[in-house]
């Protein structure tokens, strides 16, 4: 049995890290280049299963020179990829340019991505075994609501990021169980600036909302319970990406092991916590004795 199956992207980030951002048809020198493996679907199955879940990953990488370090880095962390396709052509990519203010800008070519547009007969059955399913928007919407509807046909708990930002159809809303933005991307849903009136709206559409508020916390709400907000550790920030990921997939590991939410949140935001200290995005992830450890 899977306890946690993440049906999402993988991409290699390919950052350049630069005084300034270049304008339209200016070139800049940049100061420094890495590759990094990532994608927020590949980031979630890696901080659940280095946060102690037994987790498979759906979804597709290339065949191109990328296809091999992707499939690496979700194997090192032990997470399952026998559904994990190839598809012919190129992996995802992210094209980040960083500026020496933290700024970004960021183009996603979604490659091997773009292919995964619906579940095979395998996929659903995985699904079906699985406590939790987690999802993102990084692919075709198709897959998503066909992956949500799958999970919700067996009883299998649902746990959406609406990352990137876009309007949500009534129809993935329907199946979803748990919905976690963001802040800006509570807004984006509701049009409401506070949260605790982006979580009063949301919750019209889904049952229980996390909107994950960066070095404040969280705001949890719950159809028929008060609000709460489970502030995170105070810690000093060097680079958060991967914060949201990190959260969300040790959230999903400790729910899985039946922990009241608000004790989750707090396992969750411990791990973020850790994440942000450190550069990188899976490359900073923690383990779960160190989450263990600082909570
Ligand atoms: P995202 O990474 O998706 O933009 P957030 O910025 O809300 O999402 O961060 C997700 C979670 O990561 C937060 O709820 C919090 O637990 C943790 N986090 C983010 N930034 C910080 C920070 N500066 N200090 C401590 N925890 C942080």
């Amino acid at each position: 049995m899977t306890g946690i199956v993440v049906l999402g992207s993988t991409n290699m980030d390919l950052v350049a890290y630069v005084a300034h951002a270049p304008k339209r048809g200016e070139t800049v020198t940049g100061r420094a280049f890495s590759t990094i493996p990532g994608g927020k679907g590949a980031n979630q199955a890696v901080a659940a299963a280095r946060a102690g879940g037994d987790v498979a990953m759906i979804g597709a990488v290339g065949t191109d020179e990328f296809g091999a370090p992707l499939r690496h880095t979700l194997v090192a962390s032990g997470v399952d990829i026998d559904l994990l396709r190839t598809a012919e052509g190129p992996s995802g990519t992210a094209h980040i340019v960083v500026d020496d203010e933290g700024g970004n800008a960021i183009v996603v070519v979604p490659g091997a991505n773009g292919t995964v547009t619906a579940l095979t007969p395998g996929d659903e059955t995985l699904i079906a075994t699985a406590d939790a399913l987690l999802l993102q928007l990084e692919l075709p919407l198709s897959a998503v609501i066909d992956g949500a509807r799958a999970a919700h046909r067996h009883g299998v708990r649902t746990v959406l990021t609406p990352a990137p930002a876009q309007p949500l159809p009534p129809e993935l809303l329907a199946v979803t169980d748990l919905l976690v933005p963001n802040e800006h991307e509570a807004t984006a849903l509701t049009g409401a600036a506070d949260p605790h009136a982006a979580a009063k709206a949301l919750l019209r559409q889904v049952p229980e909302v996390v909107i994950t508020l960066g070095a404040a916390g969280s705001l949890h709400a719950r159809r028929g319970a008060e609000p709460v907000i489970v502030p995170a550790p105070r810690v000093t920030a060097v680079d958060t990406t991967g914060a949201g990921d990190t959260f969300v997939g040790t959230l999903a590991v400790a729910l899985g092991e039946g922990r009241p939410v608000e004790a989750a949140l707090h396992w969750a935001a411990t791990a973020a916590a850790l994440c942000v200290q450190r550069p990188g995005a899976s490359t900073s992830m923690p383990y779960r004795p160190e989450i263990d450890e600082a909570s």
